[in-house]
């Protein structure tokens, strides 16, 4: 990604899709670039589709966090925090 300042905007090439997604979850820390990114990508439909994979990501993510844990899945859980507990107090 190349950042190149101008008068008074900043203008960017198009960031790694690793870089894209540092960009979104950071955006409150790097306002600017946050700005430059988001007027970068209506116009570019490589960062506009990026974006939205993105988003499609996150939303199967959140819809996954809300659903209940099998009680297989937690007694994993269960096994491995207890397995972790015991070699840090031993
Ligand atoms: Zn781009």
């Amino acid at each position: 990604m190349k950042i190149k300042h101008q008068i008074s905007r900043l203008q960017i090439t198009c960031p790694e899709q690793f870089d894209v997604e540092k960009i979104l979850l950071q955006s409150h820390k790097h306002r600017i670039l946050f700005r430059a990114f988001e007027e970068h990508m209506l116009n570019c439909s490589r960062c506009f589709r990026i974006v939205r994979k993105i988003h499609k990501f996150y939303e199967i993510l959140d819809k996954e966090m809300q659903k209940e844990a099998s009680p297989e899945v937690v007694a994993f859980a269960e096994a491995v925090y207890a397995d972790k507990e015991k070699t840090i107090n031993n």
